[in-house]
């Protein structure tokens, strides 16, 4: 997305109209800007939700884990399951709530510009899933997803 005051818009978690270019249902979403809220992100391989994964949290102390973009396969093994019993993937971008099927980005420019851009001249979209934007799908988002059995470096710890 190449617009400054974008985002600002898009920080405000405003439930946004979608529509599915495979079944034409509608839903709701908002979009993330992972650079400033210091995050990585993935999408369920099944169902609607992602995955958020904070930079000020505790994870796996050995992991090479990279914020403010897509999660890398790496990470998979170490996240819990998807609340739909999917995982939770590197690769991919949002499912639609109603079919699962995965969302075209391209397709998606039309609402996300004339959503998140208003009036405002000039913004565009960049039309891929694994760049600093991630989107929320009707708030189905689950935070620092992590096993319970990873080593977890707890932030502020004494080491
Ligand atoms: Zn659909
Ligand atoms: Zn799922």
């Amino acid at each position: 997305m190449f617009c400054a005051k974008l985002s600002v818009v898009l920080m405000g978690r405003d439930q946004n109209p979608g529509t599915c270019n495979h079944c034409g249902k509608t839903f709701s979403y908002y979009l993330v800007h992972n650079g400033f809220s210091d995050t990585a992100y993935g999408y369920c391989n099944q169902c609607s939700y992602s995955v958020s994964l904070s930079a000020w949290s505790a994870y796996p102390h050995n992991l090479n884990l990279r914020f403010q973009g897509p999660i890398s396969s790496e990470i998979e093994p170490y996240l819990k399951e998807c609340p739909c019993g999917g995982i939770f993937r590197a690769p991919g971008g949002p499912r639609c709530p109603h079919c699962l099927k995965e969302i075209s980005a391209v397709a998606a420019t039309s609402y996300i510009e004339a959503n998140a851009l208003g009036t405002k001249k000039g913004c565009r979209w960049d039309r891929r899933w694994d760049g600093v934007y991630s989107m929320v799908i009707e708030d189905h988002v689950v935070n620092d997803w992590w096993r319970s059995d990873s080593a977890l470096d707890v932030r502020g710890s004494s080491r």
